[in-house]
């Protein structure tokens, strides 16, 4: 029996999951690794670390299944967006990873934004301008730290490193590589405007590759350690972002992926790379002629969490020692009230905002407040602000690319079924859950698969997931939503210009903000 594995290099941990070639989880292991956070507005990680992690998890999976060798036909990779190492000139690592969640470049980014000169850069590439992308962090450390920028001979991501580790190549593929805010993505090569500001030439950077490229002769202390013989392909494979959407099956036209898991996002797959005149939406690589575009929302599942701790508290005392879910609870109580909260509208702008609005200024609120208004008019309030809020990056897709036909949803939010009808309420489509246990792992094993010819093509995943749950939008409620969400949508235009006093006021008060 042929089989795959499919590992994707997480903020959190890493994940190695083996696959048959029907998609069917036969192994899986996660190993964590620490975020480090020392200063304002950083979050890094250790390239040796997760290096660790990467041989255990698939050290773990390919010794619990004791496969015999000529059964693995390959492994293939996913990872988190937007990292930057800086390597010397033997390939050792001067800095930590710098995640995406890092912070430390933004006024940088404000710069680049303010000057009209990022605007003229995304059109090209596709990354949105903010602190998350690898273009502003070498704008930051070439300004910030120019002794430490100048000693660097490359600038990599945590794929390329570890792929380093294990073939002595250095190469990136042009899913990642469209992520960095650095590569042209209408004519598939690094941008010479992007690498001049970021003050870096195509020499300190990987070799551009396919997502389907394989890499082979795979280094002996690795293949011993994991007993993975040194003739199985590696596959080089793409982003988590990407990856998932082909892992829940969202990859034909017309198609949407929307997840509310901590955070959120909003993505659909089209055949040509499209940007945004408006700069909202992020257009990143898949495979030849797929290409996600979409925008991540930092504001999903964290601020259910928000109102289950610090307004649902009694709840959730109560929930723990009868050791139920809070939030099961807290949706119970939602789901007596009305679509649409009887008039009440929350913004859910706790952690500032990425798309739609791109401003980490931002702050939540609820609208339209009066005394018949409950608690439990509030729980609702927040479950469908949370969901108006990814409507409007909907909204922004359909302008650029069309409506879509279809959701694929994706999630912590999955488990309730009031949340799930209001998904489908909110955006007028029917919303379907799919049954697929790490969605970027088995993104990868297909992607994977294609390349190695297991499979005619990508549509292959469609026979691999299940679905557990269908939804109808009901008249009844998306009549009352049609009604609020353009309120919602001009009210965030309203305050868009007291957000910054708002934010200078609490941070100059409070300083942890
Ligand atoms: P992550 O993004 O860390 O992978 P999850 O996908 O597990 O997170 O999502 C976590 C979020 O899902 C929680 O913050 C919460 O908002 C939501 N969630 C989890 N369980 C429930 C539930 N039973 N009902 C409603 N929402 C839930």
């Amino acid at each position: 029996m042929p089989y795959m594995i499919g590992v994707d290099i997480g903020t959190t941990s890493t994940k190695a999951v083996l696959y048959d070639l029907k998609g069917s989880v036969i192994e899986y292991a996660n190993i964590g690794y620490p975020l480090y956070q020392e200063e304002d507005g950083m979050a890094e990680q250790d390239p040796e670390e997760i290096y660790a992690a990467v041989t255990e998890a698939i050290t773990q999976v390919n010794k619990k299944a004791n496969l015999s060798s000529s059964d693995l036909k390959g492994v293939a990779f996913s990872a988190a967006m937007h990292s930057l190492i800086l390597l010397d000139k033997n390939h050792k690592p001067l800095t930590r990873s710098i995640t995406w969640a890092d912070n430390r470049a933004s006024k940088w980014s404000d710069d680049l934004n303010e000057s009209g000169i990022g605007h003229e850069i995304y059109l090209k590439t596709g990354t949105p301008i903010h602190p998350m992308s690898p273009l502003s962090k070498l704008i930051w450390l070439k300004n910030e730290k120019p002794d430490l920028f100048n000693q660097a001979s490359y600038f990599v991501g945590i794929k390329d490193y570890i792929l380093y580790q294990l073939f002595d190549r250095l190469v990136i593929d042009h899913s990642l590589a469209s992520a960095t805010g650095l590569f042209n993505i209408f004519n598939l090569d690094w941008d010479e405007q992007a690498l001049s500001v970021a003050g870096v030439t195509p020499e300190k950077l990987p070799e551009l590759v396919e997502t389907t490229y394989q890499l082979t002769g795979l280094d002996k202390e690795f293949s011993k350690k994991t007993g993975i013989s040194r003739k199985v392909p590696f596959i080089i494979g793409a982003s988590d972002g990407v990856l998932s959407n082909l892992g829940v099956d969202a990859i034909d036209p017309g198609v949407a992926a929307v997840t509310i898991g901590t955070s959120g996002a909003v993505r659909m797959v089209i055949d040509h790379p499209v940007t945004d005149p408006k700069g909202r939406l992020f257009c990143y690589a898949l495979a030849k002629d797929k290409w996600v575009i979409g925008g991540p929302v930092n504001n999903g599942g964290i601020v259910f969490r928000w109102l289950r701790d610090e307004i649902f508290t009694p709840e959730k005392i109560t929930a723990e020692q009868m050791q139920i879910d809070p939030y099961e609870i807290i949706t119970q109580i939602a789901e007596k009230v009305p679509a649409g909260s009887d008039g009440l509208l929350f913004h859910p702008y706790l952690g500032g905002e990425r798309a739609p609005l791109w401003d980490a200024n931002a702050r939540g609120s609820f609208f339209g407040l009066t005394r018949q208004h409950t608690r439990a008019h509030m729980a609702r309030a927040v479950l469908e602000g949370i969901v108006f809020n990814l409507d409007m990056v909907m909204l922004a897709l359909t302008e650029v690319s069309g409506s879509p036909t279809r959701i694929q949803a994706t999630g912590g939010f999955a488990q309730s079924s009031l949340w799930r009808q209001l998904l489908a309420d909110i955006f007028e489509q029917e919303v379907t859950i799919p049954e697929s246990f790490e969605s970027s792992c088995l993104g990868a094993a297909v992607l994977g698969m294609e390349s190695l010819h297991l499979i005619a093509d990508l549509s292959a995943v469609e026979n691999m997931i299940g679905s557990t749950h269908v939804h109808q939008p009901q008249k009844e409620n998306f009549e009352v939503y049609r009604e609020l969400l353009p309120i919602f949508v001009r009210l965030s235009r309203s305050l868009s210009s007291e957000y910054k006093n708002i934010s200078d006021f609490q941070r100059k008060h409070y300083h942890q903000i």
